[in-house]
């Protein structure tokens, strides 16, 4: 994958596949992991981190009583502003029951045009 261009940083396009609301630069969509035909061109690779990876596996004991929980997810700038927020998953868990939930985010340098 070549480096992304400042001005196009960002730009998001719907997939294909699942209909997610995805970067326009991924060769593969994350949500549902298909190829896409529009790829970026093969260039020098991108610097690619993964700068926050969160996970946690949460359990009911027997006999302990059911509960609900509701996966949310929410972003916000320096500003505190909420730009995005999103229900991922809801489901109750009951005795012997349990979730794994990971929130991963993604980052790969933007050629800031010499900047
Ligand atoms: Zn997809």
């Amino acid at each position: 994958m070549s480096r992304l261009r400042a001005d196009a940083a960002g730009a998001s396009r719907t997939c294909p596949h699942c209909r997610a609301v995805i970067l326009a630069s991924a060769a593969a969509c994350p949500a549902c992991r298909g190829h896409l035909q529009y790829a970026a061109p093969v260039g020098p690779a991108a610097a690619r981190s993964t700068p926050l990876q969160v996970e946690a596996t949460l359990q009911r004991a027997p006999g302990e009583a059911p509960v609900e929980y509701t996966m949310l997810l929410s972003i916000r700038d320096e500003r505190g502003v909420e730009l995005s927020r999103h229900v991922v998953g809801v489901g109750a868990l009951r005795a012997n029951q349990q979730r794994h939930f990971r929130l991963t985010v993604e980052a790969a340098e933007v050629d800031s045009g010499g900047r």
